[in-house]
């Protein structure tokens, strides 16, 4: 398929035979070749979706101006040209301008860093190539490639399928029918509607249950997805309901300040009979001193640096609104195995019928050696260790690998650790593969936890392996392996030991084995029904990682609880809770004892238990649900497809990046990149910062306007002059006090953020404390206004002196005010407190260069009116920041004594 082969893309794949399919795409049993793939891969282009069409730059930039503010300024430039004040029309054009480039920049920065994480995203698709299974990133599939489904799988192409196994898609993307639809690699007629299209996978749709191979038909935009990507693909805004709620609120204050803007126009002409083009422009200057028309911006800004820095933190956040709920997450249920411990893994333990052996060695490292009570035993002398061993690793899927002097393992951690232990016996796997080939398979699942497979050797033997949770094992086993023969099971026997090697916190996992009549070739379970013979038992440890230990302890001070949720054994799970020094690692519940408990009863015992062993991802859905009932904000993890329902449930659902499933990823708010459940704590701690610097940016803000406002209103109503002209109004908003709140975006999280209780989910953004903070800070920056400009008036300065200090004095009551809003109740009197923030000291950097020009440069005399300042009052001004300053820490040291 050398060119581009255009009669693929109108056959009728259902209807064919797998044989004409095959031929057609030109591939065999073993896939395609890597150099064929890459060929097809250049005709064919990227398995990807064509891009939705986002807003063009050039829209982007319009839409700062769809605005009702900026309507407002707009409508004063033509009136102020009307009448003939030119100066005033440049300015507000040029300060528009300015606001809008800002905006443009900050948000277009913002939609990049979410488009670079949504990339972190890219599905993965295992293919055969060159005859063997790989990993490849999905965008690399071509038509002709062969490809494997497994459950939470998501298609990654469009396929034909050549095998089915219980296999169930749930298409609702396509359909929009949420049951599951069974698939098989039955033709089926020509002529029917997509959803009885049985033969068929399609892109972007969920394996719900069972397996599948089947081989790429059509790719990118040329499936099925692809052809009504244009009608379901939508860009999703930069919100979350807190941000909505400011908006509003925003909106409605706008709306309000337009209407006092009228009366006081009113009051102004009429009751004091001012000139009216002087009464407007003050009417103007009212609207933008008041109207906070940064904030949304800086939001914005703030939101998107939030979930870059959790990015960076390997917690990638697919849903916006999880950045918020992350900051009042008051119950973290993580998995054990893989992100509470490190999922590294090392048979310790093996058990037959007669026997406890010990096995020594660390890691993957394939050495080592097998001992009974401390003396070291020949394996050629123990058939049933040997045996024990032996089928491990045959019923296994995993490799081992040496790289750069490192053993690691390649698939299922613990099935890597069978592997170990069986070079440690001495055997070859690879070898042992090859002779023992597998004929079949019933791959692991967490619902009914084993793993079976039929396998036959060159005699003619055909055996079947089963590999599980012990209690499973048991119950399935009819026969045990003694000496030489096989006796009726001894259930009570075995548990005396499952119960020894867990509590030693050993994963326990059990092995038996079945011989079957020769030429068998399909396993079903009912084949496990009879005559499965337990051969013993395998202890593997996996210890906790170091920083969950850590991460525990530092959830606990941050007044959230940690429970774990585990499919291991009780024993097991209490002794890695107590190594994690989990809050209560007494009490189990086991999934069994969790079925026979009602929901009320479960409220009470789910918030009083932290450890959930032998559970199944059904009892997930019920914790969450009943620890939401007892009023907790709950973080889940998952990774299974089962585990969907649960990870959509939770407040925030948490997928694993490495080991989860699409299905468990597409539910989840956030995806852990490296699986690990410190990131889970990183991410609460950065959503906390987020939630801080939201609250400070509009602490900051509000202010501002407050003060500003106050002075003209009350200059307006004792019929006084203006302290500072709506000019100026314009450029300290839209220039100054924006560049200095997009520093608090970036602020870093204050020390003391996970020593504080979770914020309560209702809790208002604009609470008491807020509303207090703004009138007073307000009523602060109205007299350092008003009392330089009363003081330099009575005392000889010209009105534009007055106006360029009252400016002046505003913008340095905002830089020292900056300083203070760092640390909403800590001290910010400190060196590492004072300059210990990169952005602030460049915004203030700025803000002072531009002060400097406006004060001094003759052009902007020219605009603003402005007036040289010099030294004594230049001393005063920075007198007057320094005081407010000294004031508000004061108030924090008092607010501190108090509570
Ligand atoms: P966890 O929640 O700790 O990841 P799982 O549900 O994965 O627990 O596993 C539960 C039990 O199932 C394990 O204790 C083990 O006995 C068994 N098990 C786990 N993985 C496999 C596998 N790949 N093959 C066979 N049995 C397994
Ligand atoms: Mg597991």
């Amino acid at each position: 398929m050398s060119k581009k082969d255009k009669s693929i893309e109108q056959v009728n794949w259902h209807s064919l035979s797998i044989d004409q399919v095959v031929d057609k795409l030109r591939v065999d049993q073993n896939g395609l070749v890597d150099q064929e793939a890459q060929q097809r891969l250049r005709t064919y282009g990227a398995n990807r979706l064509p891009p939705t069409k986002t807003r063009g730059p050039l829209l982007r930039f319009l839409a700062q101006f769809h605005n009702l503010l900026i309507y407002v300024l707009i409508g004063a430039a033509v009136v102020t040209a009307l009448l003939d004040h030119w100066v005033d029309t440049y300015v507000i054009i040029a300060v528009v301008l300015v606001n809008s480039i800002i905006g443009f920049v900050q948000e277009g920065k913002a939609e990049k860093a979410l488009e670079a994480i949504r990339h972190m995203l890219a599905p993965r698709a295992t293919v055969l190539r060159n005859g063997h299974r790989i990993g490849i990133p999905a965008e690399n599939l071509v038509p002709g490639d062969i490809v494997m489904l497994e459950p939470g799988d998501k298609v990654p192409a469009d396929l034909r399928l050549l095998s089915a196994k219980g296999l169930q898609i749930q298409e609702a993307v396509l359909t929009g029918e949420s049951v599951a639809v069974e698939k098989s690699a039955e033709a089926v007629e020509a002529n029917v509607a997509l959803g009885d299209r049985f033969s068929m996978a399609y892109s972007g749709t969920l394996v719900a249950a069972g397996h599948g191979k089947a081989v790429v038909v059509a790719t990118g935009g040329k499936t099925e997805i692809g052809r009504i990507s244009g009608m379901i693909s939508s860009i999703e805004a930069i919100t979350t309901p807190l941000l909505k709620q400011i908006s509003v609120f925003s909106r409605w204050l706008t709306m309000a300040i337009l209407l006092i803007a009228g009366s006081v126009f009113a009051f102004g002409f009429y009751v004091q009979g001012a000139d009216p083009s002087v009464m407007f422009m003050t009417v103007v200057g009212l609207a933008v001193a008041a109207i906070p028309e940064g904030l949304p911006a800086i939001l914005t800004v703030t939101l998107a640096i939030g979930v870059q820095r959790m990015a960076s933190r390997n917690a990638i956040i697919r849903r916006l609104p999880a950045v918020e709920t992350l900051g009042a997450v008051s119950i973290i249920a993580s998995d054990k195995t893989g992100t509470l411990t490190r999922n590294e893994m090392t048979v310790k333990s093996i058990v037959t019928s007669a026997k406890l052996y010990e096995i020594s060695g660390v890691g993957y490292e394939p050495s080592g050696d097998f001992f009974s009570g401390g003396e070291h035993v020949a394996i050629a002398k123990r058939p049933i260790l040997q045996l024990i061993v032996k089928m491990g690793a045959l019923c296994n899927d995993s490799s081992l690998q040496q790289k750069g002097g490192l053993w690691i393992a390649d698939g299922d951690p613990m099935e890597g650790a069978l592997l170990a232990a069986a070079i440690k016996a001495g055997l070859d796997p690879a070898d042992l593969q090859r002779q023992n080939a597998r004929t079949d398979v019933i791959p692991f699942d967490a619902q009914h936890r084993f793993m079976a497979t039929l396998n036959h050797d060159h005699k003619g033997h055909d055996f079947i392996i089963v590999k599980g949770a012990p209690e499973r094992l048991i119950e399935l086993c009819t026969l045990q392996r003694q000496q030489e023969d096989d006796v009726p099971i001894n259930p009570a026997h075995w548990a005396g030991w499952i119960d020894q090697i867990a509590s030693l916190g050993q994963r326990v996992l059990a092995i038996a084995y079945k011989p079957v009549e020769a030429g068998k070739t399909e396993l079903n379970f009912s084949d496990l029904n009879d005559g499965l013979i337990l051969l013993g038992l395998i202890g593997l440890i996996d210890p906790p990682r170091d920083e969950a230990i850590q991460a525990v302890e530092e959830c606990r001070a941050a007044g959230i609880r940690v429970k774990m949720i585990t499919g291991d054994h009780a024993a097991t799970a209490r002794a890695i809770a107590a190594q994690l020094h989990l809050k209560n690692h007494d009490d189990v519940l086991t999934g069994h004892e969790l079925s026979e408990i009602g929901d009320d009863e479960l409220i009470e015992v789910a918030a009083r238990v932290d450890i959930f062993a032998r559970t199944s991802p059904e009892h997930k859905l019920r914790l969450v649900t009943a620890l939401q009932a007892g009023g907790k904000v709950v973080a889940m993890t998952g990774d299974g497809v089962n585990d969907a329902p649960a990870l959509k449930r939770a407040d925030v659902g948490i997928a694993m990046g490495r080991t989860g499933t699409e299905a468990a990823k597409e539910a989840a708010e956030m995806v852990l990149a490296d699986d690990n459940f410190a990131s889970i704590a990183r991410a609460v701690r950065e959503g906390r910062t987020v939630y801080d610097n939201l609250k400070k940016s509009i602490l900051f803000l509000l202010p501002v306007n407050g003060g500003e406002s106050m002075s003209i209103i009350a200059t307006v109503l004792a019929g006084l002059t203006l302290p500072i002209t709506p000019l100026q109004i314009l450029w300290v908003n839209m220039v100054s006090s924006v560049a200095l709140a997009m520093a608090l975006a970036f602020e870093p999280s204050e020390p003391s953020i996970m020593q504080r209780r979770p914020r309560r989910k209702d809790e208002s953004m604009l609470s008491g404390f807020l509303l207090w903070r703004i009138s007073f800070v307000s009523l602060l920056f109205f007299a350092g206004i008003y009392g330089i400009f009363l003081w330099s008036q009575l005392h000889g300065s010209t009105l534009e002196e007055g106006r360029t200090y009252a400016v002046n004095t505003l913008v340095i009551l905002e830089v020292f005010y900056l300083l203070n809003v760092r640390y909403l109740s800590g001290s910010s009197l400190s060196l590492r407190h004072l300059f210990g923030s990169k952005a602030v000291l460049i915004a203030i950097a700025v803000v002072i260069t531009l002060q400097a020009i406006f004060t001094y440069a003759p052009f902007m005399e020219d605009f603003f009116d402005t007036r040289p300042i010099d030294f004594i009052h230049g001393l005063e001004i920075f007198g007057i920041g320094l005081a407010l300053f000294f004031i508000l820490e004061l108030e924090k040291l008092i607010r501190r004594w108090l509570s």
